[in-house]
């Protein structure tokens, strides 16, 4: 835990958002140099409340952060507007007994899980108002440049910009950003009674997803609420969201129609235009290595930009293995690292992206078919388990590293 800045160790990143933090956070742990550099006057989140997943907590509890009460689990349904249930999705206790975690999601607060991951960096690590624009690679050395005329040389350099990324547009060229189609309301507020404890719903009508989830925030109960809905970059947006998602929730049944009166609109609605990128064959290039938004924005359907960002900085550090960065050890860290994100992070964006047009872009009558099929057979379990649970679960029984078990 030192300011030194030792050729060989020195890790430069660029943003501090959650994946910058966390592979700060690895890299301390490693032995390495760290530096942050962010654009705004201090790290500050995105308002809201996420979903991380067990894989996520786990490594956040190998940086010595003290997971208890710092979110609340949940089991999760599928349910049509109705409330008929489509999907029961089930904890594998084979992970539970590994991780020594309970359930699978876990509901917090942004704000609350970023102080948490925060607090662990030593003081003066982050260098706040550092907007990079661009960045040198010399081969054995990389240096970056920022809007404010400072400069700083490293070994490697971590882009961890976010989706507008300075540092992944020019390693890989323009990003090439689209819309995907849907817009998303997230809401937050205190708890009430009369809803089932560690139980969440993603209710789903023709074209409008309304879902709720149990979370803490500073360790309080609360819940988080949240509408997607049809949209476009040139959509209108309504000049009264309050009396909009009043009239979707009302749609739906009981709890959801019920958060209205509970939520302070005001202050704790946000609204979310989705945009994605076409993948990348890789994230790394020479002695740059981007994770979390800077490679691979995702739609919520998958819920996990944040989990992602995160383990994306566990992954690269842990490639990286201690060892000093020499030409030869980044270049096998990074291939190993995009050996192991590149495809599995690719696929969760992409089928996150399938479940938007599914559930969102479908015309009728296609739309009632899918509704008359995922109220009636088993094909969205298959599929949510085949195609977006049964990756994840896989890399987190192979991260042994992370199991007490
Ligand atoms: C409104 C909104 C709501 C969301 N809700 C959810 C949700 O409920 N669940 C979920 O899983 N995901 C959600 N996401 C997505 C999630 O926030 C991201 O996937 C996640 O934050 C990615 O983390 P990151 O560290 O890669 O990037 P970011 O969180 O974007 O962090 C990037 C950091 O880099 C800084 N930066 C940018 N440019 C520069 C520069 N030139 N120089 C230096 N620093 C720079 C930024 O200021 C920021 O601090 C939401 C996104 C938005 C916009």
């Amino acid at each position: 835990m030192t300011h030194t800045w030792r050729p060989g160790r020195r890790v430069a990143i660029m943003g501090a958002g959650p994946g910058g933090v966390s592979a700060a956070l690895a890299a301390i742990k490693a032995g390495y140099d760290v530096r942050i550099y962010e654009k705004n006057p201090e790290p500050k989140p995105i308002g809201g409340a996420v979903l991380l997943s067990v894989p996520v907590l786990a490594v956040l509890r190998s940086y010595g952060m003290d997971i208890e009460g710092f979110g609340s689990f949940t089991r999760t349904e599928f349910r049509n507007h109705r409330g008929k249930t489509r999907v029961a999705l089930d904890f594998n206790p084979m992970i539970e007994e590994k991780t020594g975690i309970p359930g699978w999601h876990y509901g917090v607060l942004r704000s609350s899980a970023f102080a948490r991951m925060l607090a662990l960096l030593p003081e003066g690590m982050v260098h706040a108002g550092h907007a990079v624009t661009r960045y040198d690679d010399h081969g054995d050395s990389v240096t970056a440049h920022f809007e404010n005329g400072e400069q700083v040389k490293a070994d490697i350099l971590v882009g961890a910009d976010g989706i507008r990324s300075p540092v992944t547009t020019q390693a890989f060229g323009d990003p090439g950003l689209f819309h995907v189609g849907i817009r998303v309301w997230l809401a937050w507020c205190e708890h009430f009674d009369g809803i089932p404890p560690q139980f969440g719903a993603i209710h789903h009508s023709r074209n409008v997803q309304a879902s709720y989830f149990p979370m803490l925030h500073d360790g309080k109960p609360g819940f988080e609420w949240w509408i997607v809905e049809k949209s476009t970059p040139t959509a209108k947006v309504p000049s009264d969201p309050e009396a909009h998602l009043r009239r979707h929730l009302a749609h739906f049944a009981d709890p959801l129609p019920r958060f209205a009166d509970q939520t302070d609109f005001a202050r704790n609605v946000f609204r979310w235009e989705v945009y994605n990128r076409p993948s990348l064959p890789g994230y790394t290039k020479g002695r740059m290595a981007g994770i979390g938004d800077a490679v691979h924005p995702v739609s919520p359907y998958a819920a996990y930009g944040m989990g992602m960002a995160i383990e994306d900085g566990y992954y690269l550090i842990r490639a990286l293995d201690g060892r000093d960065l020499t030409k030869d050890a980044v270049a096998d860290a990074f291939a190993r690292y995009d050996r192991e994100r590149v495809a599995y992070c690719n696929h969760q964006c992409e089928i996150a992206r399938t479940f938007g047009k599914m559930f969102h872009h479908l015309p009728r009558p296609l739309s009632t078919l899918r509704d008359a099929v995922f109220d009636h057979t088993g094909f969205l379990n298959m599929t949510l388990k085949r195609d977006y649970l049964a990756d994840a679960e896989k890399q987190t029984l192979g991260l042994s590293e992370l199991h007490l078990a």
